[in-house]
């Protein structure tokens, strides 16, 4: 089976730095940066490092080079520019005019699933859901396997409260590690971020730097045959190809926003370079040079369509982001 479509890979350093106190795009740093190590961009790129492959630029993107590097960098920033963390953009629609402030991306030293024992895993938070679930499964840990479906990484599954065939994050995060845009390094028990249907009151512009996930004792060959048959579904059932977003709209209470879409005649619909998946009527593609603009305008237009249609408002479950 072919690889799913993923963003660019990391643009990180093989050993996970950058040579010390770089600062790409010629211009001043917002904060002085000898003695960081991590890449500093001005200007720098979005659509390249988001499913939709679409969207403008940040003023800044910070990778770090590791978590005391993140520490020390948004302590000097101390909340003097937003932050906004970037797992693999498979949830975003970043908007034309680009990100204020600082987008922050966590790169290889952040990518590590290690196991405690006792059925829990450590997972850094730019760690894919591919490597968690085949993580535990290597380890005989059971209940994690619906994140093998999920294509984000651990920071966006613990802010988004990914989930899937019946499980979510809620059920199996114990607790997390952010770093908050003052510097500030928290663990957050579960319990904490108050979790709901694809929302988690995790504070605006913290970055979650690991979370450790409790699973359950199981045979390995059994957790395998289950994330074989996850990504079978989804093979089957979703653009996986495509340049999409993931679901577009959460399933209102007592509806599946796939039919409402399809009930109001919006499969295949299209603005400009963007179109109602065909194959998935909860997914939006951009066809090709879509802009953000055409996606979000074609999203609007399908939500206006299913309200007309059904009388249900449905609500976004993919974030959006930046300048109109
Ligand atoms: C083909 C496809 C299928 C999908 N299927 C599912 C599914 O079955 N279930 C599901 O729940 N989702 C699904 N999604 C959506 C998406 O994968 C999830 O929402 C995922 O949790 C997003 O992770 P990410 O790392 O890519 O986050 P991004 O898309 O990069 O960001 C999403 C949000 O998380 C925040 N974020 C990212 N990293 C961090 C961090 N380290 N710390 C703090 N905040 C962070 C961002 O700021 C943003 O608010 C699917 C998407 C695609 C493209």
């Amino acid at each position: 089976m072919n690889a799913p479509h993923q963003p660019d890979d990391w643009a990180m350093y093989d050993d996970g730095s950058a040579p010390n106190s770089e600062v790409e795009g010629g211009v001043s740093s917002p904060v002085p940066i000898t003695g960081i190590r991590g890449r500093l961009t001005s200007q720098a790129p979005l659509a390249k490092l988001v499913w939709f492959k679409s969207g403008g630029e940040a003023d800044w993107l910070f990778e770090p080079a590791d978590a005391e590097d993140l520490r020390e960098f948004l302590e000097r920033l101390d909340g003097q520019l937003p932050v906004m963390a970037l797992g693999l953009g498979s949830n975003l629609i970043i908007r034309d005019g680009g990100v204020p402030g600082v987008v922050v991306r966590l790169g290889k030293a952040f990518a590590k699933v290690a196991d405690l024992g006792n059925h829990v895993l450590e997972c850094g938070g730019g760690a894919s859901g591919i490597l968690v679930s085949s993580t535990a499964r290597d380890a005989g840990i059971a209940g994690l396997e619906f994140l093998r479906g999920i294509p984000g990484t651990v920071g966006g599954f613990v802010r988004m409260n990914g989930g899937a065939y019946g499980r979510e994050v809620a059920d199996i995060l114990i607790d997390c590690d952010v770093v908050m845009p003052d510097g500030n390094c928290i663990r957050l028990p579960a319990c904490d971020l108050n979790y709901s249907y694809r929302h988690s009151a995790l504070p605006e512009g913290a970055v979650v730097i690991s979370a450790r996930f409790q699973g359950q004792a199981g045979d390995p060959e059994v957790i395998g045959a289950e994330m074989d048959r996850i990504a079978q579904a989804r093979e089957d059932s979703q653009p996986l190809r495509s340049k999409t977003g993931g679901s577009t709209f959460k399933n209102p209470e007592g509806h599946k926003a796939w039919q409402l879409v399809d009930a109001a005649g919006c499969r295949g619909l299209t603005l400009g370079g963007a179109q109602v998946s065909e194959k998935h009527t909860n997914f939006l593609i951009n066809t090709g040079d879509a802009t953000s603009a055409d996606i979000e305008g074609l999203g609007e237009l399908v939500r206006d369509r299913v309200r007309a249609h059904s009388g249900v408002a449905l609500e976004w479950e993919i974030k959006r982001v930046g300048r109109v």
